[in-house]
């Protein structure tokens, strides 16, 4: 019997899961990357392990080393459970508005967990900048070193999504897909997925999906990093351009707001039982704005990045929703 393990085995080769009703609405067929089935729960365990792998082979990560990172929540959880089978220690910084569901699961794998209060990107005590001061001070401190595995600019981020997620979306559609859409946090899906489907097919088109409250859309329609509006979507949406979407070209680009995201994770939840996170509802939407565009007929690809559960208080909860003037369905409320 093979002798499967957590790693290098299961992180990565998810599913490619077909969306009815939008594939339906669109006359397109229109898929998602299962990626909430990943060890951690999330796209980011990829980049967790490519980022660890890529110092160790750098010689920059000696066994009892030191992570650092900042992180929305995903990445740290992907850090600290691949740290735990290779021997490292994880220390976390994240904004406290992170979701509770993440925290928790983030105390629960012994994460060293550092909580700041949300700032600005531009302010000093941005979660970000943070980590990076921690990790210079670790450094000089911790017997087996550490290291800041700042996800935004590591080019190892984009590099295994280029070797892992790209060619499994590749193969799994038996190369036909017309269309990769989605959000960016780092850029690291995107970039890579993108690099790996045109190396493979030059006419396949890269959409970007942006929530409200990001910066991106507005630079690449004008070149001018300026947002508005806000979102309740956690890890995407940026007020600057990440190192590792630096010179990525996207052929389609769309602005998503919460109001339009949100119906479709209640429905794909009740009706195709498939739990997602918020950001899955931004590029399930960029999906659909794709699908319109290129016209029916289409094979369309897009990012389930992380579960529903992660964020059960928020957005499964019909206060919030409310609080927060957002729309949730009857079934919900009952
Ligand atoms: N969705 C969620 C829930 C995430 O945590 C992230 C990572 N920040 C993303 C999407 C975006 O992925 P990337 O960092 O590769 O752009």
């Amino acid at each position: 019997m093979p002798k499967q393990r957590l790693l290098p085995d299961v992180i990565g080769h998810t599913p490619l899961l077909y969306l009815r009703e939008v594939s339906e609405l669109t006359g397109c067929d229109i898929y998602g990357k299962a990626e909430f089935m990943n060890p951690g729960g999330s796209v980011k365990d990829r980049t967790a392990l490519g980022i660890i792998q890529a110092a160790e082979q750098a010689g920059e990560l000696q066994p009892g080393g030191v992570i650092v990172e900042g992180t929305a929540g995903n990445t740290g959880i992907g850090l600290t459970l691949v740290a735990n089978v290779l021997g490292y220690e994880c220390v976390i910084v994240a904004p406290q508005n992170a979701s509770q569901e993440k925290i928790q699961q983030l105390e629960m794998l012994g994460a060293e967990l550092l909580l700041v209060p949300a700032a600005p990107y531009t302010d000093p005590h941005h979660y970000i900048h943070t980590a990076e001061r921690v990790a210079t001070g670790r450094a000089r401190e911790e017997e087996h070193g550490a290291i800041w595995a700042r996800q935004f600019d590591n080019p190892a981020n984009q590099q295994v999504h280029f070797d892992t997620t790209g060619p499994e979306i590749w193969k799994q559609t038996e190369g036909k897909v017309d269309g990769f859409i989605c959000s960016v946090g780092t850029g690291g899906t995107l970039a890579g997925v993108a690099g790996a489907l045109r190396e493979r097919n030059r006419d396949v088109k890269i959409g970007l999906a942006d929530p409200m409250g990001s910066a991106l859309y507005s630079y690449f329609n004008g070149g001018e990093l300026k947002s508005e509006g806000e979102s309740i979507t956690e890890g995407i949406g940026v007020s600057f351009v990440p190192g590792n979407l630096a010179g990525v070209d996207v052929d389609f680009s769309c602005r998503v707001d919460d109001d339009d995201a949100l119906p479709y994770i209640f429905d794909l939840l009740k009706h195709e039982g498939i739990s997602v996170g918020g950001s899955s509802g931004i590029n399930i939407a960029g999906a659909v704005a794709l699908a319109r565009e290129l016209g029916p007929g289409h094979t369309i690809v897009t990012i389930l990045s992380d579960s529903g559960s992660r964020y059960q208080s928020k957005l499964f909860n019909p206060e919030f929703l409310w609080k927060h003037k957002l729309p949730y369905p009857e079934w919900m409320a009952n």
